[in-house]
């Protein structure tokens, strides 16, 4: 066991690359949760997965054994409805699924074309009628926002790779190059969700996650002690260089070295 884990009491675990890949359970991921669930810890799981609601991902993660609650699961769906509603904002204009849109309408926060907000986030059904309207709605001074800002993600092992939202918010600039604020991992909107989601203090909170530039960021963001798992998208070479906010406090290959005592 990684010694300072005796210390802990909540850990934050990144689901795609940490927990699974999307459709499949990662190898001890069940077993280690578990184990540090029957050690006391308090277990809470982020993403910025906005395909499914918080209670659909907390459906997802059951079905694969892992049992949790949707006020465990800190989305970037519900960091941008919380967003939304503490400015006062009650519609955008979403280029996103259905998970998405039920995090934004348990705020209060409804769909409409003709909002001052435009919120991107992962759509695969992203067609250029959409884009359009975002860019009539730009054209009209909305502000852009987004859930994330991935090139992509990866769906089981065999390295089917799904447009993120990079990619669309990309073409949107290219039509018109708007700035557009982020409110997924590692953000401002996401690390008070965070804060105001647990219970613990930062010092006896660790995330733990496959990728440097959003969970480690979070993570020391937050000031919470970080750990990568190379089981996603960050190599080992490129966790041992990071530096700054992207170094993680400890590296591992296997997360029930969490757990374990080797
Ligand atoms: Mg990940």
């Amino acid at each position: 066991m990684l010694n300072f884990m005796k210390n802990i009491r909540t850990v934050i675990f990144d689901l795609d690359g940490t927990i699974w890949n999307w459709n499949e359970l990662l190898p001890q991921a069940k077993y280690t949760v578990e184990k540090l669930k029957e050690d006391g810890k308090d277990v809470y799981f982020i993403t910025n997965n906005t395909v499914l609601s918080r209670e659909g991902l907390a459906r997802k993660l059951a079905k694969m054994g892992i049992k949790t609650s949707p006020d465990r699961i800190i989305s970037s769906g519900y960091s941008a409805a919380r967003y939304f509603r503490k400015k006062g904002v009650n519609s955008v204009y979403v280029i996103g699924e259905q998970g998405l849109v039920k995090e934004l309408s348990i705020q209060d926060i409804k769909v409409n074309e003709n909002a001052k907000h435009v919120l991107i986030s992962v759509d695969r059904n992203f067609n250029i009628w959409k884009l359009k309207r975002a860019f009539e709605l730009v054209e009209r001074e909305a502000s852009v926002y987004a859930t994330g800002s991935y090139p992509y993600w990866q769906i089981g092992s065999n390295g089917t790779k799904i447009p993120a939202e990079l990619p669309i918010i990309r073409a949107l600039q290219a039509m018109k190059h708007v700035p557009v604020m982020n409110l997924g991992k590692p953000s401002e909107a996401m690390r008070e969700a965070v804060l105001k989601t647990i219970k613990s203090f930062p010092e006896d909170t660790v995330i733990v996650g496959d990728d440097i530039y959003t969970d480690m960021v979070l993570a020391n963001r937050c000031g919470f002690r970080s750990v990568l798992v190379l089981t996603g998208v960050t190599s080992e070479e490129e966790a041992r260089k990071a530096k700054g906010e992207y170094k993680p406090s400890e590296i591992i290959r296997r997360l029930d070295e969490l757990v374990s005592v080797f």
